[in-house]
Order: structure tokens, then sequence, then C-alpha cells
């Protein structure tokens, strides 16, 4: 092979190895190395650009203050005890009846008024809530899009040049498309959901509420989707509750052998009784109810 070929191969994988060294940095909550070319200031950006887009789409906030204010307060405790405190961190519960919790970079998370009428206790939520925020503080979006992009081919001119619009990040990322009347997301690999199921205890723990509470809501979800599929969305986007359940339980014992004791660790069930789901009630039914829209 002559040498000009040579040179002329090697170009791409060479010029896609010096972009990865340098989007190669080592994640603040996870303390691993990870590819990731996505700055801070471009999640926030993607992030705020997206979130009006899924509050509207998700029927918008659930009317009611002292429910905004609730959730609103337990996110942002998560947050503020989490490796990135700092992000413009912003939660929604939205008036939507499918059960389902997301997250977008740059910290705007997503709790849906289906899954919240699922739940029986503040401990529940604040997993549900901790395990979004640990996939915003593992830059698990910023993975993902990463990689999206190599196998595009599209790596260099958008991962180093930056040239690409927040509109046309998001259609890489998929975020934003409807499909059949629902939200695609992305789903996450089987390493990441366990990782932030284990954030999502960290960060619950330190403000003193029952790890348990996450298992919970693993069990609660898969029993939901059991039924006719209403818990489908929420699987489609946090599968292999099984394993996950089975890994949850071990890391408790192994790591908060004392979650027993109600001097440490607290449940909340009568406090989200009356501020979340004695509230609910009272309100009219969800505005966005893909079972109510007639088929297209
Ligand atoms: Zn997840």
């Amino acid at each position: 092979m002559r040498f000009e070929t040579l040179l002329k191969c090697w170009a791409l994988p060479a010029a896609l190895l010096l972009a990865a060294v340098a989007g190669c940095s080592t994640n603040p909550a996870t303390g691993e190395s990870q590819l990731n070319w996505i700055s801070t200031e471009r999640e926030k950006s993607l992030g705020a650009e997206a979130s009006p887009q899924f509050v509207k789409q998700y029927g918008g906030d659930i009317p009611s203050a002292s429910i905004h204010a609730y959730v609103s307060d337990i996110g942002h405790r998560l947050a503020a005890v989490s490796e990135r405190p700092d992000l413009e961190w912003e939660f929604h519960a939205v008036d939507s009846a499918v059960i389902n919790a997301f997250a977008l970079p740059g910290g705007k998370v997503f709790v849906t008024r289906g899954l919240m009428e699922e739940l029986k206790s503040e401990a529940q939520l604040a997993g549900v809530l901790g395990h979004e925020v640990g996939h915003v503080t593992a830059q698990h979006i910023g993975q993902q899009m990463t990689r999206a992009m190599i196998i595009t081919g599209a790596g260099i001119a958008i991962g180093v040049a930056g040239e690409q619009s927040d509109e046309d990040w998001m259609k890489v990322l998929g975020v934003g498309t409807s499909v059949g009347g629902g939200l695609y997301m992305l789903s996450y690999g089987r390493n990441q959901e366990t990782q932030s199921d284990e954030l999502g205890l960290r960060y619950m723990t330190r403000l003193g509420y029952n790890p348990i509470g996450q298992v919970q809501v693993m069990k609660v979800l898969k029993r939901a989707s059991g039924g006719g599929g209403a818990g489908m969305e929420f699987l489609a986007t946090h599968p292999y509750p099984d394993t996950r359940i089975k890994h949850l339980n071990e890391i408790i014992k192994d790591q908060y052998p004392d979650y027993k004791d109600p001097q440490k660790y607290r449940i909340y069930r009568d406090r989200y009784q009356h501020t979340v789901l004695d509230e609910l009630k009272r309100l009219p039914k969800a505005a966005h109810d893909p079972a109510n829209q007639p088929a297209d």
C-alpha cells in the first residue's frame, strides 16, 4: 500500500481518536472515565430549549401550586446533595395520565401525574426523582449523544466543530419526536439504569429517605405494567425491572444495613397522601391522556 493511501485510510480514525481523547473526562458522580463531547453549557441550552416542549406535550404542569412546590422542593434538595448542584435544575410534575419519569440534559426533570398516582410515599417519590437526577449527574444523555454521533459518522463535524444547532442535536438524540401519540424517549442501557439507581439511593439517603422506597417504586411499576400496558412507557424508557430490583436489594443490604432504623430513614407516607394524592383527587382529570384521544 502506498504511503498516501495509508495516510488517507488512517485520517478518519486518527481524527476520531483525537476527538475521543479530547472528549474523555472523569464523571463527577460515578468517578468513571467517560466519552462525552457535550459541554455543560451545551447540556444547559439543550435542556432549556426542549423543556417547554415536553411540559406542553405532557399536558402542562399539574394545576396545583402546592404539588408544584412539594415536588420542586424535594427535587432541589436532591440536586443540592448531588455532585452537580450548580446546573439549572427544574422539576416538573406534569398533568399526564401516562406513567413516566424522565430527565433532559442540564437538569430538567419530569414526573407524570400517572406515576405520582401509583406512588404511596414521599420516599418513593424521592426515589423516582433521585434516579432521574442520577441520569443527569452521570451525564448519560451526553454519552448517548456522543455514541450516536460516532455511529452516524457525524462525530467529527458535530463533536469538534460544534456547528450543529440544538434542534439538530435533539434529532440525533430522538428527543421530542412524537411517535403514535406518545413521545419517543431514548432508552438507557442496563449499566446506565443501574448507575442511576445507585445514585438515586445515594441522594435520597443523604436526605434521610428510606432507600427501600426505590425498590417499592420498581415493584409498583412492574405490577402496573402487567395490567394492560398502562406502565409500558415507563418500562420502555426504564427497562430491566427484575435485574434492578435484585441489584437494589443487594446494594441496600450492603451499604445501608440499618435501613430499617426509623430514626435514620423516613418514609413520609401521610405527608405524601395529603399533599399529593388527596390534592390530585380534587383536580379535574389529567389534561393529557392518550387513552382518550381518537386514533388517527
Ligand atoms: Zn432511568
